[in-house]
């Protein structure tokens, strides 16, 4: 199991995300990315790519 937040991805805020995978936790964030843009919010509209 891993634990990233959407933080250490790039993302705005410290949620955290927990996937069996590297793979899964991106997915994880993805997902959230998506939810947080339709209800929203916007910082975290542009999925960060650094
Ligand atoms: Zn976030």
């Amino acid at each position: 199991m891993k634990t990233m937040t959407c933080s250490d991805l790039g993302g705005p805020c410290e949620l955290a995300h927990h996937g069996e995978s590297a793979d899964d936790v991106i997915n994880a964030r993805d997902r959230h990315l998506k939810e947080a843009e339709k209800a929203g919010d916007a910082t975290h509209g542009r999925p960060a790519t650094r």
